[in-house]
């Protein structure tokens, strides 16, 4: 059986990202996780480059630090900005090792250097539930012959 990969991920559940500029006020960031209801958005310049991370994480951490004075801050002042990334050809497993060692649950899928999706760490426990199952019908499969 094939080890799955960053492409078959994104394969069914597309490339699209929700990024935000680093000049954005910080409530315009924390707007577009609560609507699309998501951990994280990937901040990025008009070429589409990656300038950094901005995760629910991070708005915990800076109400704790900044209290009431969160929103007069930028997204450049609160975001992550050395950003770990994959290629599509990555396998699955080496994306659940990153995530592990570096505690972050979503990261950027960049294609020629280009922004290609992302992945969360939802996506990555549903692959491997669906390859464990695949397994599990091919061993009963296997001794039912
Ligand atoms: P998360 O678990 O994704 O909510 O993120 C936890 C912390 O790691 C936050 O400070 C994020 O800004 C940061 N972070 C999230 N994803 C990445 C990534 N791919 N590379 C580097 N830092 C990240």
């Amino acid at each position: 059986m094939q080890t799955m990969k960053v492409a078959d991920i994104l394969s069914v559940k597309g490339a699209d990202v929700v990024t935000i500029r680093e000049d954005e006020p910080i409530a315009a960031a924390i707007a577009l996780l609560a609507r699309n209801r998501i951990g994280a958005v990937l901040v990025v310049d008009q070429d589409n480059t990656v300038k950094g991370i901005f995760s629910e994480r991070d708005v915990v951490h800076a109400l704790h630090q900044h209290r009431a004075d969160l929103f007069d801050k930028r997204v450049a002042d609160l975001m992550t900005r050395e950003v770990v990334t994959c290629l599509p050809g990555d396998n699955i497993a080496a994306i659940m090792a990153m995530m592990t060692s570096g505690r972050f649950r979503h990261i950027p899928v960049l294609e020629d250097g280009k922004l290609a999706g992302i992945i969360s760490i939802g996506d990555v426990v549903k692959s491997r539930i669906a390859e464990a199952e695949s397994e599990v019908d091919a061993l009963r499969r296997y001794i039912s012959l």
